[in-house]
């Protein structure tokens, strides 16, 4: 039987490779970065769905429903599979009520793949002869995105779209929009996020906060989003990509996923963020606020991506599968598109299926 060659060694490419090989394939495992992990290491590692289908569809409504759909129903025996590798669930609760899930401890999560997963070459990116079968599993393009957009990456260093150039070049179809994605506002430069405070340094109160652009126009999303997702876009297209957060005394109390509004303003001042009296501001405000915060939008993965089936086979645009091509995690497009949802979770049930259609067609005569 041939090798499966995984392109990526992040959820959905460790994922693809332990199942293969509890199937009896032979996989290896490439990987660009000096680690394996990818952005699962740098993040809260909470992996979770909607708690409905119809909330799901609600949220995203720009997805293919028959990949919700098998995200939706198979998320949850895919928990109990992770955790059979020997990474507990620390949490089995979101907080959320939209939401049910499990959070993880990502390095322990981490190493429980890398040893369930087998053979693994760290600085070894996907060649462009590379042979399927194959599984491309490089985490998106959200490095290309930010550099394109003068945007910060929130994501592992290395996904820069290598898996959907290599798949394009072999006829494959795109589903949903390129540009769109799911990120963060962080604070802006001259601040420095390392990418360990991705998750702490993340300023998640946008939808509390007046939201000026840099000429002091209010924009934004209105209501925003529970998630944000749509204000960081709406920032994303502003000069810059930037935009203040104005926040009054009230809102400094206010808690959001554990933390208060005014511990964020005080991790933004501490990283070197720019942090003002409200005051100090070049324009005229609407009211009586305390601080601004200058943040900027930071691409954490693409929404955008390869168009694949159910069972994770890279399709054209006629839909017709590309042979022994696989894409698994944020790689693939049309789960979220509109919307968001989880990327831990669309990596994992990826790489599940991925490895099951590999092996049911590396078996067949
Ligand atoms: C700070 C932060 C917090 C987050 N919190 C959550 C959360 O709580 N819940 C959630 O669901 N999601 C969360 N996410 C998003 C989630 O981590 C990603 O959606 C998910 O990890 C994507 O998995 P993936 O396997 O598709 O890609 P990745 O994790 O990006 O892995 C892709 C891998 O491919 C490698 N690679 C790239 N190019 C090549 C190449 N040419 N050849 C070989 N290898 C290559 C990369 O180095 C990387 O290791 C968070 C992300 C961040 C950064």
């Amino acid at each position: 039987m041939p090798t499966l060659t995984v392109a990526g060694a992040g959820m959905g490419g460790l994922v693809a490779a332990a199942r293969a090989r509890e199937l009896g394939v032979r996989p290896l495992v490439v990987e660009k970065g000096d680690r394996p992990g990818g952005s699962m290491l740098l993040s809260s590692c909470v992996i979770w769905r909607y708690r409905s289908f119809d909330e799901f569809r609600r949220q995203c409504p720009g997805g293919e429903p028959a990949l919700q759909r098998l995200l939706h129903e198979r998320l949850d025996g895919a928990l109990d599979w992770l955790e059979g590798l020997g990474a507990p669930a620390l949490e089995r609760e979101t907080g959320n009520r939209l939401t049910a899930g499990r959070r993880f401890d990502p390095r322990a999560l981490t190493q429980a793949l890398v040893r369930a997963a087998g053979p693994l070459r760290l600085g070894t990116p996907l060649g462009p002869g590379a042979v399927p079968p194959l599984v491309l599993a490089t985490g998106g393009f959200p490095v290309a995105l930010a550099r394109r957009r003068g945007l910060l990456v929130r994501s592992n260093p290395w996904s820069d779209g290598d898996g959907l150039r290599f798949a394009r070049r072999r006829g494959a179809a795109v589903a949903g929009a390129l540009d769109e994605f799911y990120g963060r506002a962080l604070p802006a430069p001259p601040a420095r996020v390392a990418e360990l405070d991705y998750v702490r340094l993340a300023q998640l109160y946008g939808r509390f906060a007046l939201v000026l652009d840099e000429a002091g126009d209010e924009f934004g999303p209105d209501p925003v989003s529970w998630s944000e997702i749509d204000l960081v876009q709406a920032i994303a297209d502003r000069p810059g990509g930037r935009a203040w957060y104005v926040v009054d005394e009230d809102t400094l109390g206010v808690g959001v996923r554990g933390r208060t509004v005014g511990a964020m303003v005080d991790a933004a001042r501490a990283a070197g963020g720019t942090v003002l009296l409200a005051h100090e501001l070049p324009f005229e405000l609407p009211g009586a606020y305390r601080y601004a915060v200058h943040v900027q939008a930071g691409v954490t993965h693409t929404l955008g991506g390869l168009q694949v089936d159910k069972r994770a086979r890279v399709l054209r645009a006629d839909g017709t599968p590309i042979a022994g091509l696989y894409a698994a995690g944020v790689d693939a497009g049309g789960f979220a598109a509109g919307g968001y949802a989880s990327g831990l979770a669309q990596a994992l049930v990826l790489g599940l299926a991925a490895a099951e259609t590999a092996a049911e067609e590396l078996s067949s005569p």
